[in-house]
């Protein structure tokens, strides 16, 4: 059974923490691809201001040209209205009926996983990767094994990613100073921001 990650997000910006975290993902768990998923609304993010959805796509496209296992979807822009997982996730499995689907992000989403839209069906359909930095209270996440039961529990993967000390509000804050985001995200992105 061939294992596909599909990394969701806002994106904005892409960085490397995002980057380091799917090739991380892709190693640890045997997953044959993974596919970056911009979110178009977040729907836990209504009223709140972000960049236009297609600047984050084409800023995903260009940070993930150079790894061939690496792809972007348009699902969830195509698709419009609140970026719900659970809709996403049915588009992946009608493709891939056989695959064993993994969802990537991070662990502060995860943790909110439970006020998601159907998320029971969700835990029958794909298993979690709930990327950490160093550091991070794991308790917080070991908090969901009472709320969700052992055997969906059991389905979340934990994955602590030193790079994702990088984040993107952080970066958004730095260019918003005039201060240098070098290193922080690929140039070519840099670039489309500075653009
Ligand atoms: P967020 O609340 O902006 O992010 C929470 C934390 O996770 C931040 O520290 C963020 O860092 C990090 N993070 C986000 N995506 C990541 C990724 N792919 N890899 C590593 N770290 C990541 O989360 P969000 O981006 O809006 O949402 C994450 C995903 O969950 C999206 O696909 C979204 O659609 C989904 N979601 C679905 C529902 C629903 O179905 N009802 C509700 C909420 C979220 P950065 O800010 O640096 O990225």
């Amino acid at each position: 059974m061939k294992a596909l990650g599909i990394m969701g997000g806002t994106f904005d910006p892409i960085h490397y923490g995002h980057l380091v975290t799917a090739e991380a993902a892709r190693y640890a768990f045997g997953l044959e691809r993974v596919i970056f998923v911009p979110a178009a609304h977040p729907p836990h993010k209504e009223g709140r201001r972000i960049s236009l959805t297609n600047d984050r796509y084409l800023m995903t496209v260009l940070a993930t040209m150079t790894n061939p296992a690496f792809e972007v979807s348009q699902v969830e822009i195509e698709r419009g209205g609140p970026s719900y997982t659970i809709e996403t996730m049915r588009h992946f499995r009608s493709r891939h009926p056989e695959a064993d689907l993994h969802f990537i992000t991070g662990g502060d989403a995860i943790l909110e996983i439970c006020t998601w839209e159907q998320s029971p069906d969700l835990f029958k359909m794909c298993q979690f990767i709930a990327a950490t930095r160093p550091g991070y209270p794991l308790g917080a996440l070991e908090g969901l094994r009472e709320t969700l039961g052992d055997a969906a529990f059991r389905r979340i993967h934990r994955l602590e990613v030193p790079a994702l000390a990088i984040s993107s509000s952080e970066i958004r804050r730095r260019v918003a100073a005039g201060q240098p985001v070098k290193y922080l995200l690929p140039e070519s992105v840099e670039n489309y921001i500075t653009k």
